[in-house]
């Protein structure tokens, strides 16, 4: 299935705090990319943007002045709009897609106007020192500490089940983008790193989607005629 996005202008300021870099956001017209999922009601689709973040544009032009043309600044940074003309500023929300399909970067998730914190501090990591592999540790280090115990895991099950799907999301991407650890460039390894990211949020919501029994913190095996999860421990079926 295609990933479809959405070009939303954001013209108050602090709504968007932190760009993908972790930088603070000046207070300019910005225009978000962010992921966009079909939504489907009495017959009418329609989109709505996710808070999976792909790029933030800085127009450069301050907030107490006049919105500048859309069209043009998302051209330049590699985004077409589809579907109807350019009505930006009247219309906020517009639907994109990247002019090279096979270039979409991957998203960074945003609570609050800004990247969560295990992405933040990957990045701040690799920025520091340029070493993926201290990054990814932090990211999954800070991700797992956050979550705690919970889900019938302790912290140590939760960092080894996201150290797993790191590895796996790295090594995808690195022979998608062809090449090897000690070849990727700043670039390569900033995407890396965002790639990496995903995984971490993807395995989260897996991992809390596991079910804990009713009575116990025990991981759920089975569940009772009317669906209450229990361990298995046959006491606590009862
Ligand atoms: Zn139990």
């Amino acid at each position: 299935m295609t990933t479809r996005y959405q070009a939303v202008a954001v013209d108050e300021r602090g709504m968007f705090d932190l760009n993908l870099d972790g930088a603070p956001l000046p207070p300019h017209h910005l225009v978000v990319v962010a992921e966009a999922e079909e939504h489907v009601e009495d017959g009418v689709t329609t989109l709505i943007a996710l808070p999976r973040v792909v790029a933030i544009l800085d127009t450069g032009v301050p907030l107490d002045e006049n919105a500048p043309a859309l069209e043009a600044l998302l051209d330049a940074h590699g985004w077409k709009l589809t579907g109807e003309g350019d009505g930006y500023p009247d219309e906020d929300l517009h639907e994109v897609t990247p002019a090279d399909p096979d270039a979409a970067p991957a998203a960074v998730e945003y609570r609050e106007g800004r990247p969560l914190a295990y992405y933040l501090a990957g990045r701040a990591r690799l920025d520091e020192n340029g070493s993926l592999h201290d990054a990814l540790l932090v990211a999954t280090f800070t991700a797992a500490q956050a979550e705690g115990a919970a889900h019938g895991l302790d912290v140590t099950g939760i960092e080894l089940l996201l150290i797993s799907a790191v590895r796996a999301a790295v090594d995808d991407r690195l022979t998608a983008e062809g090449c090897d650890l000690d070849t990727a460039d700043t670039a390569c390894k900033q995407r890396l790193v965002v790639t990496a990211c995903d995984a971490i949020g993807k395995a989260l919501d897996i991992i809390r989607q596991r079910e804990t029994c009713r009575t116990c913190d025990g991981r759920a095996v089975t569940c009772t005629m009317d669906g209450q999860p229990v361990c298995a421990n046959s006491g606590h079926y009862a």
